[in-house]
């Protein structure tokens, strides 16, 4: 049976250089995303979806929309299980004691606090990183930046332009590591060939552990807030 209208949290996105149809589920936008290769009819479209109805629905159940942080929960940082205070102030200020993050600010802006924290801790450690790993290639950067996306964890353009999702910060620092290395050495190899994976693996700190652990726990960091 093929559905006779698209469900409504299907968007479609054409990939020209796709070779077949692909689909995803957003859970912090509830959304699924059919990429397209060119000269791919509506009906085409229309039975793949139809094809993966159950999985859809079964995705939504699995992955529903992450409610927003609050004090008393914990949250992933490094690794490592936080939990999250709350201290009534004017400013905003994060800091951490033992397993606690401690995040002084007006209650309202609680989650937007802790989210400038993970921005920030992913800004210092992940530039270092950056060039660290860069000069040993001797590459050139020239932007970093740092921001919440849904679908990569990194990208890389030729001219050096990196960016980076800060959520990654909430993984093992063998994951920040193996992301980065990841970026970097796109610089020297722009495709995933076994050169490019030589490069990255030579790179990174832990290439396995970090690799591993993001394939496996990608969800939590989505998903967390
Ligand atoms: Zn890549």
């Amino acid at each position: 049976m093929t559905i006779r209208t698209m469900p409504a949290d299907v968007e479609v996105k054409l990939h020209p250089r796709a070779r077949r149809m692909t689909l995803r589920f957003q859970p912090r936008k509830q959304v699924f995303v059919v990429t397209k290769p060119k000269r791919t009819s509506q009906k085409d479209i229309a039975e793949f979806v139809s094809a993966h109805i159950d999985w859809m629905k079964e995705q939504r159940t699995l992955y529903p929309k992450p409610g927003e942080l609050r004090p008393g929960e914990t949250l992933l940082f490094l690794g490592k299980n936080l939990i999250l205070m709350h201290v009534e102030a004017a400013g905003v200020a994060c800091k951490i004691e033992d397993d606690r993050l401690i995040v002084a600010c007006r209650l309202p802006r609680f989650e937007r606090a802790v989210q400038r924290f993970l921005k920030q801790q992913a800004e210092v450690m992940m530039t270092a990183l950056v060039h660290e790993k860069a000069s040993a290639i001797n590459k050139k950067i020239k932007t970093i930046r740092f921001r919440d996306t849904t679908s990569r964890w990194g990208s890389c353009a030729r001219d050096g332009r990196l960016s980076f999702s800060w959520r990654i910060i909430m993984a093992p620092i063998e994951t920040v590591d193996y992301i980065v290395a990841h970026e970097v050495a796109h610089l020297q190899h722009f495709n995933h060939s076994d050169r490019f994976w030589d490069l990255c693996e030579r790179l990174s700190k832990d290439y396995e552990t970090g690799k591993k652990w993001l394939q496996k726990n990608a969800e939590l960091l989505q998903l967390a807030f």
